[in-house]
């Protein structure tokens, strides 16, 4: 039974990819850039087996109480004696899968999009202020940092939505399929899609005239990028290029000013599901049950394998932020419906959250020491980073 539930989780998943979410709130400066390459590999101790949350309890019927051998727990979490980080909040009303969480830095609210084409808006309490049935899939959500416009990936369209007034306000048409994967420049004057056909749809800022409101900004289609085989899973978009992963197997780099592809990475044998840069790396993840490290290793400026990570289980989603002490850290949804919290770039495993589903949607938030994910079941969670010294100050208090 157990076997065939995780062959089905495993095969809904070629068909729903996540996409990739990064979004620092601190400047990536003190991240991997500042390690030498040879701290990948890590030290092989930093991989250890842990025991899994127990699925009785999660549903509320363990019976083995206190001797039960499984955790009793949703997450786990460890720095030295302290917690890296807890649990604060649940938000529930999701009906399926959360495939797409945003957080609004300027109104504080936070957006949750799932398979079933809901868009949620919640406050800092955890409120939910209001519901939008878009009608279509949502593939993935992005928010911009500067003009706070939202993004949804819906079939053959971007969705743009207005977050002063919480309403669509218009569709990027170009897209063939379902939009799985969206990202924006630095600048923020181009916005790629990547779709379900393998394309990737440009779209450019321009200035354009409307009668009623003048002279306004609003993206206009630039041009296709073609070279994928499959449905394309992930963009990340760094200062001079962009790249793409795909359930053809691979990653592609491509030029931001020719918009042509310069380099495509081969070495994941499974789906590439989420890439993302930090700083001059690249990490994926794949169906091939491996994390992988990119760097630029010769003068040629090729992007050539530099570590590969080997899990127990599928990689459906990565999400790089930093903890509340200012490091790293790498989180790694996998297919056994847990993530793990690691440091980079040692991949020491920090914890571990457990889920009663997949986890497809993880996101930082822009303000507080806060994250969020987001599973197959339709819940959202709230996670707290918490400060490495809180427990020792706890601890002198109570010597006082
Ligand atoms: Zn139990």
């Amino acid at each position: 039974m157990a076997v065939a539930d995780s062959n089905k989780r495993v095969r809904s998943t070629k068909h729903q990819p996540q996409r990739f979410i990064k979004k620092n709130r601190k400047p990536p400066q003190r991240a991997v850039a500042a390690a030498p390459l040879r701290q990948w590999p890590p030290k092989k101790n930093s991989k250890t087996s842990i025991v899994g949350a127990c699925r009785y309890w999660m549903d509320g019927k363990c019976l083995h109480g206190d001797r039960c051998r499984n955790l009793h727990s949703w997450f786990r979490s460890s720095s030295g004696g302290g917690q890296t980080f807890s649990m604060s909040s649940k938000l529930e009303g999701h009906k399926k899968g959360i495939t797409g969480i945003a957080t609004d830095v300027s109104s504080s609210k936070i957006y949750t999009g799932d398979k079933d084409g809901i868009v949620r808006v919640w406050d800092v309490t955890g409120k939910c202020r209001k519901v939008v049935n878009i009608g279509r899939e949502i593939g993935c959500m992005m928010m911009s940092s500067r003009n706070s416009l939202l993004f949804l990936g819906t079939v053959d369209a971007v969705k743009q939505w207005n977050t002063q007034r919480d309403v669509v306000e218009l569709s990027l048409g170009g897209p063939i399929g379902q939009v799985y994967a969206i990202a924006m420049s630095h600048e923020e004057d181009m916005l790629f899609a990547g779709a379900q056909n393998g394309d990737i749809t440009a779209w450019k800022l321009m200035a354009t005239h409307n009668n009623i409101s003048g002279i306004r900004k609003q993206f206009q289609q630039h041009s296709i990028m073609v070279g994928h085989t499959s449905v394309v899973t992930c963009i990340v978009a760094g200062s001079e290029y962009v790249f793409s992963g795909s359930m053809d197997h691979t990653i592609r780099k491509w030029s931001l000013t020719s918009l042509e592809c310069v380099q495509t990475l081969r070495g994941h044998t499974g789906d590439v599901l989420s890439v993302l840069c930090w700083n001059e790396y690249l990490i994926s993840c794949s169906m091939d049950k491996t994390i992988k490290v990119w760097g630029t290793t010769h003068d040629a400026g090729l992007v050539e394998e530099i570590y590969t990570r080997d899990e127990e289980d599928e990689g459906l989603a990565l999400h790089g932020m930093f903890d509340e002490d200012g490091k790293p850290m790498l989180l790694c949804s996998c297919g056994d419906d847990s993530v793990r919290l690691y440091e980079l770039p040692t991949f020491m495993e920090r914890g571990r959250i457990f889920a009663k589903d997949q986890v497809r949607a993880i996101e930082a938030g822009r303000a507080g020491p806060y994250f969020f994910t987001g599973d197959w079941t339709g819940l959202v969670t709230v996670w707290k980073w918490n400060k490495e010294n809180d427990d020792k100050d706890k601890a002198l208090q109570q010597q006082h």
